[in-house]
């Protein structure tokens, strides 16, 4: 199974590649008896910290694999990920998608360098036409979170957090497939078990948190949010991240729109910062005291930045484009 040796080689094998995020001081939510410090993930190429598990998978294939090509079926920060990963280590990149996606998303992808196929009405059917590419022209499948490879990609955002505050004691992380927060988890509790890892999720559609409940890995229906980037289920036949989380993440919290809404219009106002839905989780939940586990030092990842202009206006006026 997956140990910090994994995410040490990760580190060595990526760290030429993608950025080494900056951690800094969050004034306004500090106190005498409380230190938090943001770990800026929005400043990581392509916006998002998926770089590192994308870039840590793909380094990892063999050479025939390589030239073979890599392929998923993501839209968002993840398939930007794989079309920018593959990119800067010269390989193919395909990124399957529906006919439903906006022209905006595949525009931005194709900008990125991969060939974009659009198949079928649904992401059901893209991920057909992966798996078709998988089988019949040997292409690499780079999955968003449930590969040993990109859990370890993203647990060096964990390494990262010990390396410059070795008095951490708490770290909020965003949870949707889990491949981040079994990262930074696996990274932080191995050289310091008390330190508390607590995930975050929207209510609308949290499968890692209806999945922990069940004890097995099941399907919740998706709806809009602010935290588009969390949506999505763990995968019926997950195999790395519910059991990693189930072992050593302490909590799960799930916030209403409104909340992920007054985390983003914080870290705007007090951070000038544009960040998106799914990266803004960490925010209300200390200025809302929402658990008991809070620490003393406290790192929020703020997981990524890519939010449409139109959206992220709106939660400015204090709007919820996605109703309550
Ligand atoms: C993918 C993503 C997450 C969730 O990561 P998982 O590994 O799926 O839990 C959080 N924030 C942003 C910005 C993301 O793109």
């Amino acid at each position: 199974m997956l140990s910090l040796q994994n995410i040490y080689h990760a580190r060595n094998r990526i760290q030429s590649h993608v950025v080494r995020t900056p951690l800094v001081a969050c004034p306004s939510l500090s106190s005498k008896s409380r230190q938090v410090r943001l770990k800026l993930e929005t400043t990581q190429d392509t916006g998002a910290f998926k770089l590192r598990g994308a870039t840590n998978a793909i380094l990892s294939l063999d050479p025939s694999a390589l030239e073979a090509g890599v392929v998923c079926a993501s839209t968002g920060n993840h398939g930007r990920a794989v079309a920018t990963a593959a990119a800067r280590v010269g390989a193919k990149a395909t990124i399957c998608m529906s006919n439903l996606v906006p022209q905006n998303k595949v525009q931005a992808i194709k900008a990125l360098g991969a060939d974009v196929r659009i198949i079928g009405k649904s992401q059901d059917e893209a991920q057909v036409e992966v798996q078709r590419l998988v089988v019949e022209d040997r292409m690499s499948e780079i999955p968003p979170f449930d590969h040993a490879d990109v859990i370890a990609g993203q647990g060096t955002v964990g390494l990262e957090l010990m390396e410059d505050w070795s008095d951490i004691d708490t770290v909020l992380v965003p949870v949707s497939g889990g491949g981040l927060i079994a990262g930074v988890a696996l990274a932080v509790k191995s050289v310091n078990f008390n330190i508390k890892v607590i995930g975050i999720s929207m209510e609308r559609g949290a499968a890692m948190d209806a999945s922990l409940q069940r004890g097995r890995p099941v399907e919740v229906p998706e709806e809009p949010s602010l935290a588009d980037s969390l949506g999505g289920g763990i995968g019926l036949q997950n195999e790395y991240t519910l059991g990693v989380v189930q072992e050593l993440v302490d909590e799960v919290i799930l916030l209403k729109e409104e909340q992920i809404a007054s985390g983003m219009q914080f870290l705007y106002r007090e951070h000038g910062m544009v960040v998106e839905g799914a990266g803004a989780v960490g925010i209300p939940v200390i200025q809302e005291n929402l658990s008991q586990r809070l620490g003393e030092n406290i790192a929020v990842v703020v997981s990524g930045r890519n939010v449409d202009l139109k959206t992220f206006q709106s939660v400015l006026d204090g709007e919820l484009p996605f109703g309550a």
